[in-house]
């Protein structure tokens, strides 16, 4: 089977009469694992790792046969675009608008400077086309400015997420932990009946050190941190997180953002965009909008936590203090 051939099955375990399925992939640029468990979980895994791979071929911004690399190519002249793109483009455009700006989907071009790891001349950032306002989204037809490149590398997993959510329902998989990169979703509980117990990321430790622990149930958890992609150049350090009004890095205040909710396209989308806010306007934000959970990890070492997860969040790095944002 073709689609297969995209993924790079790592490890595959299966415990008993296909009761628990183990199995860990490199998809999407990250390395993604997934456990299940249940009667249908080896089908349900095979149906959710195979969508995974299905839109990795949608939305990659490198891979030379993605429809994302085809539709920035045609940058210019209307196109007709899959069902799965029209959506996450019309997420995206939403997104823009309702973050004032902050996350952006057409980021494409400056993130391609960015990602030479060094950093741009001003005459290369000032002739990249950019901005929501060059897209035409019209049913299933793009068309977008000449030059223009659509991105949705700060949003694609989470819609994944939501794909591989939905696949556990139609599949009555009651338990599953999937991790894509930094995008979790829960569903239910671990084999010993309590919570998924998620560890958030120090971001001021390695990858296996800890800030604190969530217990997390039917949820998803999307983190974003300057730690994840970042350069040094003369001693300054240059993340991944852009600001869409400079086209670099965001001077923000913080180092982390944890969204917590219950639909990971929105969550995905508001990692990145809370922390090009920064924390001040993050919590605007989260006061005005709600409907989610956050925890800001700011770069003095405040860690603020939304009162709706608050008492079950437990710091347990040191050095941090902890405000509950109400
Ligand atoms: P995430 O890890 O979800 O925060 O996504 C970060 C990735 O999204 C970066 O590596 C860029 O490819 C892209 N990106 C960076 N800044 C933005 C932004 N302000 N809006 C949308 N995408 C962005
Ligand atoms: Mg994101």
């Amino acid at each position: 089977m073709k689609r297969l051939l995209f993924l790079i099955p790592m490890l595959l375990l299966l415990f008993g009469c296909s009761r628990e399925v183990r199995t860990q992939y490199y998809m999407m640029d990250t390395v993604m694992t997934f456990a299940l468990y249940g009667d249908t979980a080896q089908e349900a895994e095979r149906a959710l790792s195979d969508r995974i791979a299905a839109l990795e071929n949608v939305f990659s911004p490198t891979r030379e046969e993605s429809e994302l690399v085809a539709v920035n190519r045609a940058a210019g002249t209307p196109v007709q675009v899959s069902p799965d793109f029209a959506e996450l483009l019309g997420r995206s455009l939403a997104a823009n608008a309702e973050t004032n700006g902050a996350f952006d989907p057409t980021l494409g071009g400056v993130i391609e400077l960015w990602q030479r790891e060094t950093v741009p001349a001003e005459r290369e950032l000032s002739q990249t086309v950019h901005g929501c306002e060059y897209v035409k989204l019209s049913g299933e037809t793009v068309q977008t400015a000449p030059g223009l490149k659509l991105n949705f590398g700060a949003v694609a997993k989470g819609y994944a997420s939501d794909c591989a959510k939905r696949i556990l329902e139609e599949y009555h998989v009651e338990n599953a932990l999937l991790s894509l990169g930094g995008n979790l979703y829960a569903k239910g509980t671990r084999k010993d009946g309590n919570p998924w117990l998620v560890g958030v990321r120090d971001p001021n430790g390695t990858q296996e050190e800890w800030l604190g622990t969530l217990p997390v149930r039917d949820a998803f958890l999307i983190a974003s941190g300057d730690y994840e992609r970042f350069f040094e150049e003369d001693g300054v350090r240059y993340h991944h997180i852009l600001d869409p009004n400079t086209a670099y890095p965001a001077q923000s205040d913080l180092r982390e953002t944890v969204v917590v909710c219950d639909d990971g396209t929105r969550g995905d989308i508001l990692s990145t965009a809370l922390f090009v806010m920064g924390s001040e306007d993050a919590v605007t934000y989260w006061r005005t909008q709600g409907g989610f959970d956050m925890i800001l990890v700011r770069k003095d070492n405040t860690v603020l936590v939304t009162s709706g997860i608050a008492e079950e969040f437990t710091l347990t790095a040191e050095g941090y203090s902890l405000e509950v944002v109400e």
